[in-house]
């Protein structure tokens, strides 16, 4: 059975009722528009833990006011039975006015891997994601919490949060989901038309070329910068935003690459931003 929960002290009590019951408690935040990406996460979370929770709430506060909140897709009933089919138990699906009834006056701000790339590209991002996981993780209380590298500089963002404020929250993260041609699984691949939909395996094809040159013995960033933007550059409907290769723990670029890096990309197609990554070891 899974159980829709739309308030705050509904999820509170039926959680505390699981835990005096001895139930290890996993969770999942999402948006929503669930897809097999958020499918995996769910595998996991459900194989791991007593009871999983699904968290879909589209949260304003991670959007720029030019940004897509009011294009983000959504279909609640059909993430309910995606849910259902997992075997997840509870999924949180608050009204924004549940979550914010108040204009939000405080927020949580994670600085050093926050900032560059991502949270160079999209200043208040990472504060918006940063505050709504805290104020999840203070509803559902001691977790095992699940989230997709797909969003890999997120998954730092959350780890650096936990570790500092201390957060009873053991941080799990999971594998790139693909479709079939490479493009990473995301809701806003809907979005995009269908000449950018053809066009949008180029990002990895990107990553592809900038961890074979590393692989090849390249040790200046530059370089391998310069090779992801080739691939990018022959693709007309692609608008690049960055293509970096960093430490995959503190998102600094190590002079020369050596150690665990990671290559990240994002960039603007016709209707959708878009991002990516991979990792490769020196
Ligand atoms: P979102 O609904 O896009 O905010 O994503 C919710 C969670 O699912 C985040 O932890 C994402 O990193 C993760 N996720 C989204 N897409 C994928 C994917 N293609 N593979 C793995 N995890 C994903």
């Amino acid at each position: 059975m899974t159980t829709v929960v739309r308030s705050i002290t509904d999820l509170r009590a039926a959680l505390s009722a699981e835990r005096r019951d001895g139930r290890q408690i996993g969770c999942v935040p999402t948006m929503g528009f669930l897809h097999d990406g958020h499918r995996s996460l769910m595998r996991l979370s459900v194989a791991g833990n007593d009871t999983t929770v699904v968290s879909v709430f589209v949260n304003p506060l991670q959007f720029a006011p030019t940004e897509d909140l009011d294009r983000y897709p959504r279909n609640l009933e059909r993430d309910v039975e995606m849910a259902y089919d997992e075997g997840v138990r509870y999924v949180f699906a608050p009204a924004l006015e549940e979550m914010y009834p108040e204009p939000m006056v405080t927020g949580v701000h994670v600085s050093g891997v926050s900032e560059p790339l991502e949270g160079a590209a999209r200043p208040s991002h990472f504060a918006g994601v940063a505050t709504v996981v805290t104020k999840l993780f203070a509803i559902v209380g001691a977790c095992r919490a699940y989230f997709g590298e797909k969003d890999f500089q997120q998954l730092a963002v959350i780890r650096r949060m936990v570790f500092d404020l201390s957060l009873p929250i053991e941080i799990v993260g999971c594998p790139i989901i693909r479709e079939p041609d490479g493009l990473a699984m995301s809701s806003r691949n809907v979005n995009l038309t269908p000449d950018a939909r053809r066009a949008a395996p180029v990002l990895l094809r990107a990553l592809h070329a900038g961890r074979d040159a590393i692989e090849a013995g390249e040790r200046d960033a530059a370089v391998v910068r310069r090779k992801m933007h080739d691939v990018v550059d022959r693709e007309p409907l692609v608008e690049l935003d960055y293509a970096e290769v960093v430490d995959a723990s503190v998102f600094v670029i190590p002079t020369p690459l050596e150690g665990s890096l990671r290559l990240l990309i994002a960039a603007r197609l016709p209707h959708a931003r878009l991002i990516d990554n991979i990792g490769v070891q020196v």
